[in-house]
């Protein structure tokens, strides 16, 4: 068992590093135990052209790593591992990375969500290379080009109408012929003379190299089995994202889809002393500067969270306590 520390972050993506730099900046000294996966979403993407500050655009792996760094700088220290659990019904608040544990007086929660995916390995190898899983980050990149869109909920209509103020054209292949989407984002795209739809259909294969990027994709006919390719220079799989929320849903407040809920305003959880930020928490902007704001919030809600409960380790964090609400947190 080590000592208790301020601080321990969990998760290495945008919301987690910028968490660590500002609680690194006030010598809280924290530990992120970032993931094997460390980076999130940004490490399957090529082109970052939306983060302010990188005006020439940044790919997305060298970007975390310059978040990494930062925090570093200032003394973060960092742990390429997973949590395996967590206790956050006493205190010290425990997390746990195997039989290891970790006390900390605060924890920020910053694990994000991941996109779905198709699960095809061809899928997987042309990730950034014309697959792409945003549409709001990537879609700039197939200006002139055929792209086809996969899913049947907002997301692919919002995507597919995004992808048309640079695309040529764009397919939508959906499994059904009925569609998850609402109405009014159903007829937006129907509207739309750039895009047409695929129903009863699945991508099974996607066509190219790492060279020359995506060039096509297969579709299987759900009903007839019959297959066809399609050429497309990009394919944005937009099929929803689950929340990393696996660990924390028998402890801190979720909605349905398993995100955490923080109090309004803040990023509080409904355990004192419990931080969560970044797309864990966001199912609606998802943006890498986003996720990096709402770390920086969670870092200062810690740090003002635990400038109010100094001396006051060692009770039961059962309930909200009533010093920690005046405190805001
Ligand atoms: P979603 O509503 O869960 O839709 C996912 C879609 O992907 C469904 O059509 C589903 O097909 C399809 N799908 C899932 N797995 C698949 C697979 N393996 N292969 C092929 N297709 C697959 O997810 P979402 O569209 O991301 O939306 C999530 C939430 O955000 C929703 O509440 C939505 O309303 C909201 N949202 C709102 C807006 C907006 O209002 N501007 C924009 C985006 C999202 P089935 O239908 O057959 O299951």
């Amino acid at each position: 068992m080590n000592d208790v520390r301020e601080v321990v972050i969990i998760g290495g993506g945008p919301a987690g590093y910028t968490a660590a730099l500002y609680a690194a900046r006030a010598n809280l000294h924290p530990l992120v135990i970032e993931g094997f996966a460390w980076g999130g979403q940004l490490m399957i993407t090529s082109d970052v052209e939306n983060y302010p500050g990188y005006a020439d655009g940044v790919l997305g792996p060298a970007m975390m790593a310059d978040f990494r760094r930062q925090a570093e700088r200032f003394g973060a220290e960092f742990m390429t591992d997973d949590v395996t659990r967590v206790d956050f019904s006493q205190r010290p608040l425990a997390v746990y990375v195997g039989g290891e544990e970790f006390r900390a007086r605060s924890v920020i929660v910053a694990t994000g969500a991941s996109a779905r995916q198709l699960g095809l390995p061809s899928e997987q190898v042309l990730q950034g290379r014309g697959v792409s899983y945003c549409a709001v980050c990537d879609a700039a990149f197939f200006g002139g080009k055929e792209v086809v869109v996969v899913g049947g909920g907002d997301s692919a209509m919002e995507e597919a109408v995004y992808v048309t103020k640079y695309a040529s054209g764009v397919t939508i292949v959906h499994r059904r012929d009925e569609f998850r989407a609402s109405p009014i984002m159903l007829d937006r795209a129907r509207a739309n003379d750039r895009i047409s739809f695929v129903t009863n259909a699945v991508v099974d294969e996607v066509f190219g190299s790492q060279q020359e990027g995506v060039t096509g994709v297969r579709i299987l006919d759900v009903h007839t089995g019959e297959t066809r390719e399609l050429p497309a220079q990009g394919l944005f799989v937009a099929i929803g994202h689950d929340p990393n929320t696996a660990l924390f849903l028998d402890q801190l407040d979720h909605d349905e889809a398993g995100y955490l809920v923080t109090q309004p305003g803040s990023t509080a959880t409904n355990v004192p002393g419990v931080f969560a930020a970044g797309d864990v928490v966001d199912h609606v902007y998802r943006q890498a500067v986003t996720a990096a704001g709402s770390g920086c919030m969670a870092a200062l809600d810690a740090e003002r969270y635990l400038a109010a409960d100094e001396g006051h380790e060692g009770t039961a964090l059962t309930a909200p306590r009533p010093e920690a609400e005046a405190a805001g947190v």
